[in-house]
């Protein structure tokens, strides 16, 4: 099989590589469709703390299921099915308290084991969702990036009365605009320097007075023409600089809470007194929490779309034209997926 190797830092190739068997509890997936995620872009530049190489990286994934190891119901066989990366052991404290996400010995598929940059892969069978039947496979591939925005969401809780800001439209900010806009029917402004991103936010349901473009306009004073006084109440910062979070502190309404996604090195300068005075709740969110059941019932029940935010499927011979889209191109690129050959199934 052809599988897509980062073997060191910068350096990715196409490699034949044996068909993996699939051990006690596994199944193998004949991968379709494998967005690129910003994370895969920090791996490939050795930017991840987490990783070691070489590495088949992808964690975004959806195919067929082809084989399955011993203890797997065999019935499974013919499944298009949707992975879960998150991998966790059952028995640390926080998989005790259901925390499984950040589990002492977390084990993310496509960073710490073989992802799904490949042709085929193998994954626990209890990681791999069937995908609901008229979902097109390319947006079930999109499930786990909203799986990122679900989970943060439910960290920080939403009430109906929250006045929301998500900082960049991205994937995982538009996918949190449709989980706050369409699940929960607040009101959610989001911001971004480009108006190809915000005109993706209008399509995921922002109005035209939610969008705010932050080249043409200083967030503080947007949000008081708006007419939000005081602050917004729910705060995530889907860009991830450091500086964010510092402003976030800042503009965040009394008894406030920000959701936090980042993985920057470098600290933010907050005073505890910001904090304090406001009595301010951070809520940092990592992957996803098994948010992906919550995510394919959003889906049946008509709730959230997951097609928007998809701009291009590259063959994965030419993987390396499709990261430089993924990163160089922001204007006319949101999510890129790779497609990997593997069968449409029924839904298509
Ligand atoms: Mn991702
Ligand atoms: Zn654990």
């Amino acid at each position: 099989m052809l599988s897509v190797v980062v073997d060191k830092p910068n350096s990715m190739s196409l490699c034949e590589r044996p068909l993996p068997e699939p051990q006690t509890g596994e199944v193998r997936v004949r991968v379709r469709y494998v967005g690129i995620c910003g994370s895969d872009l920090h791996i490939f530049h050795g930017k991840n703390p987490f990783v070691t190489y070489p590495r088949v990286i992808g964690h975004e994934f959806v195919g067929q299921i082809e084989a399955v190891g011993d203890g797997v119901n065999t019935a499974r066989m013919g499944e298009m099915v949707v992975v879960d990366p998150v991998i966790s052991c059952g028995h640390c404290h926080a998989c005790r308290i259901g925390r499984q996400n950040v589990c002492s010995r977390l084990q993310v598929i496509g960073v710490h084991r073989d992802g799904g940059f490949s042709e085929y892969a193998c994954v626990p069978a209890k990681n791999a969702y069937v995908i609901p039947r008229n979902l097109p496979l390319a947006s079930a591939s999109i499930i786990e990036p909203f799986a990122v925005a679900a989970n943060v969401t439910s960290r920080t809780g939403v009430f109906p009365s929250d006045i929301a800001l998500i900082y960049g439209a991205g994937p995982v900010g538009l996918n949190l605009l449709q989980v706050l806009k369409r699940v929960y029917g607040i009101k959610a402004f989001i911001t971004d320097h480009l108006d190809e991103r915000l005109a993706l936010a209008l399509a995921c349901g922002a109005t035209q007075d939610e969008i705010i473009n932050t080249s043409r306009e200083t967030l503080p004073e947007a949000l008081t023409q708006r007419g939000v006084e005081g602050g917004p109440t729910l705060i995530y910062d889907a860009v991830c600089h450091p500086s964010i979070l510092e402003e976030a502190v800042r503009i965040a309404a009394p008894a406030g809470r920000i959701g936090i996604l980042g993985f920057s090195a470098t600290p933010s300068a907050i005073a505890q007194q910001e904090l304090t005075k406001k009595e301010l709740s951070l809520y940092a969110s990592r992957l996803n929490c098994a948010m992906f059941p919550t995510v394919i019932d959003w889906i049946e029940r008509g709730l959230v779309d997951l097609s928007h935010i998809i701009t291009h499927k590259v063959d994965f011979h030419d993987v390396a034209s499709a990261f430089h889209l993924a990163e160089s191109a922001p204007r006319e690129s949101c999510k890129v997926l790779l497609d990997f050959g593997g069968p449409s199934g029924n839904a298509s």
